[in-house]
């Protein structure tokens, strides 16, 4: 049990977050130039560092027509334009994962997100499946939040608080391979924004409480939509004694939140909203549920990625959309649908800066390397990790 207060960490993800945040518009510049603002991304051969965006275009072209099917190109929504066009599938983490294991064939598959996303990957994928993430860096700071030794004390702690009252542990989709296994071994369950509400109605189906890993945002919009009222659910704070809590305030509660969040999404404000609905009479406001409770309340709807690419895509021509997630995906909707008026909430173009280490000389490199029978980056997890991980995915495909 931790016994005093740690200094806490703000992850360079968090302080990187603004140093690619621009008034208009992002263009991918050579990756020296792109290193130049203050960032420790993974270093390439100095060759690679200075290709113009036409020949990275030209060898990633080539070299993924060379290794043909041997290679499956994966591409989250949130990357960049340079990087969507050759990725053969494009979702969300775990749309993309499914995808990975449905194509067997494929020798090596290239996710083009973030490190807990190609650890998924990994352990959906068959044995025989080598997977790579271009850039070894691209991280995700939420997933950063919850480190698994905090997560582990944790549980103890809460363990010893409530005794033999049961609590279930339910990790978002984006956390590491390693809380996932945790959730797996003490009978949770993994749950994504699409099916956190499911995930959620399973657990209070089997214990008292939920203990949920990492975003409190997401976790606190889906305990309200389930009728958990805020006067029972607490933030744990992994930097305090007891999560800054009280026993007794453990005690009293039926959602524990862990305090991570995600610097892309709460960046959105009230106030863009109603600014929005002044401007444009008529808009629809749909925003992903890791904003904060505030913002899902003021908005019309909510909900995954994956969700907010199919109202938006299925709406009427002229109609008009405020959309609060991340500025690549929503740049490309406004483009996917020209007949109608698509804008990001935020009015300063601000990208995943973990998402966005994925300049397109990784992806040059990663497959040109494996031309030369060279897998590079690679990502495993530990059989161990692999095995309850992967129970607590099951779970959730079992239950939504
Ligand atoms: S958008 Fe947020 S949760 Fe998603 S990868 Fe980026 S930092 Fe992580």
């Amino acid at each position: 049990m931790p016994t005093g207060t740690r200094v806490p960490t703000v992850p360079i993800t968090e302080l990187e977050q603004s140093e690619f945040c621009a008034p208009d518009s992002l263009q991918t510049r050579p990756l020296e130039e792109e290193l130049s603002a203050n960032v420790r991304w993974q270093r390439l051969p100095r060759s690679y560092m200075r290709m113009s965006a036409e020949e990275l275009d030209e060898r990633i072209a080539a070299a993924k027509a060379r290794l043909g099917t041997d290679l499956v190109i994966l591409g989250h929504h949130y990357q960049r334009d340079e990087i969507i066009k050759f990725a053969d599938f494009r979702g969300d983490s775990f749309k993309l994962s499914q995808q990975a294991a449905s194509r067997g064939e494929a020798r090596y598959i290239v996710f083009c997100g973030v490190h807990f996303m190609a650890e998924t990957a990994d352990i959906l994928s068959g044995e025989e499946q080598q997977v790579i993430l271009p850039n070894i860096t691209a991280g995700c700071s939420m997933a950063d939040m919850a480190p698994s030794d905090d997560v582990h004390d944790c549980w103890e702690d809460l363990s010893q608080v409530v005794g033999e009252e049961r609590l279930i542990p339910i990790t978002y989709m984006n956390s590491t391979a390693a809380v996932k296994a945790m959730c797996g071994h003490n009978e949770g369950i993994v749950c994504t924004s699409s099916n956190a509400e499911a995930a959620f109605r399973w657990a209070l189906q089997r214990g008292r409480r939920i203990v949920f890993f990492p975003d409190q945002h997401l976790g606190r919009n889906t305990g309200l939509k389930l009728g958990i009222p805020l006067e029972e659910m607490v933030v744990w704070n992994p930097f305090k004694s007891l999560g800054g809590l009280t026993p007794e305030r453990i005690r009293g509660a039926r959602l524990i939140l862990w305090q991570g969040h995600c610097s892309v999404h709460t960046r959105f404000r009230v106030q863009q909203i109603q600014q929005a609905r002044a401007r444009h009479p008529g808009v629809h406001i749909v925003v992903h549920p890791e904003c904060t409770m505030e913002v899902v309340q003021a908005a019309d709807d909510n909900g995954s990625t994956e969700k907010i690419v199919r109202v938006v895509s299925q709406a009427p021509p002229g109609s008009i959309w405020g959309i609060g997630t991340e500025i690549n995906l929503v740049n490309r909707l406004a483009r996917e649908n020209p007949d109608k008026t698509i804008f990001c909430l935020d009015p300063v173009v601000c990208p995943c800066s973990t998402m966005y280490r994925i300049h397109p000389a990784y992806l040059a490199w990663v497959l040109e390397e494996l031309l030369e029978g060279r897998v590079v980056n690679r990502i495993t997890v530990d059989p161990e990790t692999r095995r309850y991980a992967r129970v607590a995915l099951e779970r959730m495909l079992q239950v939504t």
